[in-house]
């Protein structure tokens, strides 16, 4: 690996390939995989990983809105796409590029048919969710002969899958709740399918979902974000699972404080003895938010911990490293493979989704291959 000469966020492809054959190797070989690469492939870039994913063999992809959809049609992606939260006021473009919807209320359902009505479609496919319990979005049980009734009224669309989704598939205080959603979603299904007199693909898991109940929600389906990504929600799980993104950056400068000065705005550190301090390149702007002040966050230099110290700039960050043998230009480790972003995150009491996600736009991506 090269040495890097500012901020870059690697990610190893290698990485992501292993962790999707860990998560296939969870389910049954007939099972479709479908990738969540929202969030911009959750902070590295949706475009290089769905690409890479294509090539691996998953059989959809899924994005949070539509825009998302839009970049990965336009980059050449033909795998199908399901967008989990479609606005009415892109429902157009939906069709135009061939997206799949997310249908989850009575207007959202209505609104889409007239849509796909006027542009002339059969049998577009959408997707029907229904609420076991994350009161997000969904459709109840109640809905259903609603639902039937608009789409055996039509022939401009046609359900491809109906799913729910797990409210804490990674806590197992929670099992008895996450059975009893499994189960509502099982009976729930089964009435549509009666009532529209097909059985569209079914699906609920998530990466916990997948970790934990395998067995019992598997169906035809499972949706995997955060595992591809290198992150299992648990100690026994991140054991098989590889962080693929590592965010490095560099030492811009050194100082040599005096007892008594302070670093940083609001002189929210002072220094009680003499400290050596290394100034980094990557801000709050950058995804590392000022919670990781003021002692809470560290870095790694040289395999050693450096604690943040007094509040996170916008384009820059202090770190404490006295003790450690390290120059100006030396590379500076965020997290990573080792000190991964579960731990950084924990630190500032929030969990890995967040912090990999925030990662700025501004930062380099380098592909590992
Ligand atoms: C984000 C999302 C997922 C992916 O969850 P992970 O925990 O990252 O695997 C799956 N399904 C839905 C509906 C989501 O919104």
């Amino acid at each position: 690996m090269p040495k890097v000469t500012e901020t870059v966020l690697e990610i190893n492809l290698k990485n992501l390939k292993q962790n999707l054959e860990f998560l296939k190797s969870k389910i049954k070989p007939e099972t479709k995989f479908l990738a969540v690469v929202k969030a911009f492939g959750y902070g590295s870039d949706s475009v290089e990983i769905s690409k890479y994913l294509e090539k691996s063999g998953v059989d959809y992809f899924a994005v949070a809105y539509t825009t998302e959809g839009i970049t990965l049609r336009n980059a050449g992606i033909k795998t199908p796409i399901l967008v989990l939260h479609p606005l009415p006021s892109h429902f157009k473009e939906i069709v135009e590029y061939n997206l799949e919807p997310n249908l989850y209320n009575r207007k959202v359902l209505t609104e889409f048919i007239e849509c796909a009505k006027k542009l002339s479609q059969i049998n577009f496919p959408i997707h029907i969710k229904f609420n076991t319990g994350l009161n997000r979005l969904g459709f109840r049980e109640e809905h259903i002969e609603f639902i039937s009734q608009q789409v055996n009224s039509t022939d401009a669309i046609k359900i491809q899958s109906v799913f729910s989704h797990l409210v804490a598939s990674e806590d197992l205080n929670e099992k008895y709740f996450t059975l009893n959603q499994i189960e509502k979603f099982k009976t729930i299904a089964a009435k549509l399918s009666g009532q529209i007199g097909y059985t569209p693909v079914m699906h609920q898991l998530n990466t916990s979902g997948i970790l934990n109940y395998a067995n019992e929600g598997q169906f035809d389906m499972v949706r995997s974000g955060i595992g591809l990504y290198g992150y299992g929600n648990d100690t026994k799980h991140n054991e098989c699972l590889k962080p693929i993104a590592t965010l490095k950056t560099v030492i811009s400068q050194i100082h040599y404080i005096e007892k008594g000065e302070s670093v940083g705005y609001n002189r929210a550190f002072i220094a009680r003895q003499p400290v050596k301090t290394a100034t980094l390149p990557i801000g709050h702007a950058d995804g590392i938010g000022r919670q990781y002040g003021n002692g809470k966050g560290f870095v790694t230099i040289h395999g050693k911990k450096a604690y943040i110290i007094g509040n996170v700039c916008m384009d820059m960050l202090m770190v404490d490293i006295t003790g450690i043998e390290c120059e100006e230009g030396d590379e500076v480790i965020i997290f990573g493979e080792n000190i991964t972003a579960e731990d950084l995150a924990a630190t500032a009491d929030t969990i890995s989704y967040e912090l990999i996600t925030d990662v700025s736009h501004r930062i380099k991506r380098v592909f590992l291959r």
